[in-house]
């Protein structure tokens, strides 16, 4: 290896182990998020507490991932068991941040992926947990997106992706709004509120990231479904956390849409 390609790979790694710690810190972060929002609290205020008996936690107490270990699992003060869910989303956060530098390396496209990853993270773990969609963190992730992708599309110069990205969120958000109108129960509002989302990130990849990522949400989602309704864990009748599944579709596109796009023209 030349002198030059070997300096590349380390700066390469370093910054993708940076931004692994970026996404460990923000998983810390949607931690808050995901308990707060359903209950309508601030997230800024007050500081992190333990749910349980209401102290505030220490610097040391809060440290993602290490203070889960050093307090195995529990409440210095009350001994209350930490959920397994605070250590999980913060490793899904650094492994989402990790994938996401690693793919898009260091481009005005990453912040976007990174905005759009860190949001669905949080959104998927609201649906499994309760069903909830809550729009307070879809509008952030849009506010943040949007303008973000206008700033990569002047930096680029590439306006057609941008609009081909407007387009497909228009037509997303207009598939799921009719399907929602024809059964609620079927699909629900918060999904629909989410297909902007959606239809922007992967639109602004190119179209067939969007039939990719679409086609891959519904694959997952009835694999599980079918195979929870066969071990009797699901009824028929259950709603499914369809957001989990189209966080899941819209990932595994972002990283696989160009292997299919050699193999079709026009992708
Ligand atoms: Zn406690």
């Amino acid at each position: 290896m030349l002198k030059r390609e070997k300096d590349v790979t380390r700066m390469r790694i370093v910054f993708i182990s940076y931004m692994t710690a970026l996404g460990i810190a923000v998983g810390s972060f949607l931690n808050v998020v995901i308990y707060r929002v359903p209950l309508k609290l601030s997230i800024i205020r007050p500081r992190s507490f333990c749910p349980s008996c209401k102290t505030t936690l220490t610097t040391m107490q809060n440290i993602p991932i290490v203070s889960y270990v050093v307090l195995r699992a529990k409440c210095r003060h009350c001994h209350a068991a930490i959920s397994w869910q605070y250590p999980c989303v913060e490793v899904v956060g650094g492994i989402l941040f990790a994938a996401g530098s690693w793919h898009f390396g260091f481009t005005w496209q990453l912040p976007v992926f990174l905005v759009v990853f860190a949001g669905l993270l949080a959104l998927s773990v609201t649906d499994f947990l309760s069903l909830l969609v809550p729009k307070r963190i879809v509008y952030a992730v849009l506010s943040l997106e949007l303008p973000l992708m206008i700033a990569a599309s002047t930096a680029n110069h590439e306006w057609s992706k941008f609009v081909t990205a407007l387009i497909c969120a228009a037509v997303w958000f207009l598939l799921f709004f009719t399907l929602n109108a024809l059964s609620p129960r079927l699909l629900g509002f918060g999904d629909v509120r989410l297909s902007p989302v959606l239809g922007l990130a992967l639109g602004w990849l190119g179209v067939g990231y969007v039939f990719w990522g679409f086609f891959l949400a519904n694959l997952v989602g009835a694999v599980i479904s079918l195979g929870l309704i066969a071990s009797k864990r699901m009824t028929r009748n259950q709603r499914i956390p369809y957001a989990v599944f189209l966080s899941l579709g819209l990932f595994l596109s972002v990283l696989t849409g160009h292997l299919l796009a050699g193999h079709y023209r026009g992708f």
